[in-house]
């Protein structure tokens, strides 16, 4: 058997008065979606549980059948796996944004989507600066991982993109004075390279990760195909193949067609692929309703049609979409709640649904409380 899971991310969503009081999965056009739903089963699942956020990290991991309270150390840890970067026994790895802050309000957590080359500038200087009492490591574009010693299991940091707009709030909590005055000596380092970002900006913590291999856990080889470090990340912590796909941007620009060879060339010698799509989040950041809509269209167009043509192709193989969390346009933000998911192919039989969205999953049958759950429902 193989087994396919298309994640959109971010992509359940609340209803829209501009679009007839529906959300973004039940107005936009998504034909591929609705024929597994009509094929096989559809229900939501509790993707994320209290105290943890739903963020994408906690998500995905407990998307692939992994409990977050048992293997979840924090973003970073799992970003610093798809960079490469180790994190010494007794070292913090740090999500480091560049920020852009003035009046002390979050003007821009992306530093208006700063360059990578520029950011690279910053960093050099900061690790001038910081002579190696602090490691700042690149990613991509204003996303970075700055390593330090000691360990910050109970401080409390904002997500920057919770504040833009809004009157910064700094750490606090266990350790909160270090990381404030590291991030007070940064200010004029980062200020003197001249990008437009003003400060740096550290959150979720973590330490080094050890997960049971996706193979040793599941008794399956797979790959995750996904264009951003915290998906990325998760799949190389699980021993997974994990391909960097050319042009995969984590927007509405991605190279999808690239993203489905990625999943489909995974399949040739694995049984499991996970094919993560970021654009619907991402607008659901920007509160931008039509995006979010060809965002959706444009996964169910690309990714859906595709799987289910392999699907067609190759019977013995099972499609799970769903999406991590829900991003509402009208927060900005990520929300808590149920998400919409349908699971078809060999052996799932259909539950009555003929559409896949958020109205209609929850008045199916069919709740899973965990994510974990699910996914023995998806390999059983
Ligand atoms: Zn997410």
């Amino acid at each position: 058997m193989k087994y396919i899971v298309c994640l959109g991310d971010g992509m359940s969503d609340w209803p829209i008065e501009g679009l007839g009081n529906q959300t973004p999965l039940a107005y936009a056009k998504t034909p591929n979606m609705d024929a597994l739903a009509a094929q096989g089963r559809v229900g939501v699942v509790d993707t994320v549980e209290a105290p943890f956020y739903p963020g994408s990290d906690v998500a995905n991991m407990g998307i692939l059948g992994y409990d977050p309270a048992e293997s979840y150390t924090g973003r970073a840890a799992i970003e610093s796996a798809a960079m490469g970067v180790d994190i010494p026994n007794g070292y913090s790895a740090f999500r480091c944004n560049l920020v852009t802050i003035s009046n002390e309000t979050m003007v821009s957590f992306t530093a208006h989507h700063i360059e990578t080359a520029a950011a690279a500038r910053v960093l050099d200087a900061l690790n001038q600066h910081f002579d190696g009492r602090v490691q700042f490591y690149v990613g991509a574009s204003y996303r970075h991982i700055a390593v330090m010693p000691g360990a910050y299991p109970d401080i409390v940091c904002t997500p920057p993109h919770d504040l833009t707009d809004k009157p910064v709030v700094g750490p606090s909590e266990g350790g909160a004075a270090v990381i404030q005055a590291l991030m007070t000596e940064a200010q004029a380092v980062v200020q003197s390279v001249g990008t437009g970002a003003t400060d740096i900006w550290l959150w979720s913590p973590g330490t080094a990760v050890n997960l049971p291999t996706f193979h040793v856990k599941h008794g399956l080889t797979g790959g995750v195909v996904s264009a951003v470090d915290v998906v990325k990340g998760l799949g190389c912590l699980m021993g997974m193949h994990v391909p960097d796909v050319p042009g995969a941007t984590g927007f509405l620009d991605t190279n999808y067609a690239g993203k489905w060879a990625a999943a489909t060339a995974i399949l040739e010698t694995s049984d499991f692929v996970y094919v993560h799509v970021e654009a619907p989040d991402e607008c659901g950041h920007l509160g931008d309703v039509d995006k979010k809509v060809q965002a959706i269209e444009d996964f169910d167009a690309h990714i859906i049609g595709p799987a289910r043509a392999y699907l067609k192709a190759n019977p013995d193989t099972r499609i799970m979409v769903l999406p991590d969390h829900a991003t509402p346009c009208a927060i900005k933000t990520h929300s808590r709640e149920a998400v919409p998911v349908v699971l078809a192919g060999l052996g799932i039989a259909s539950n009555g649904a003929t559409k896949y969205s958020e109205a209609v999953a929850v008045q199916t049958d069919w709740h899973e409380t965990t994510p974990w759950a699910l996914f023995k429902q998806l390999i059983c």
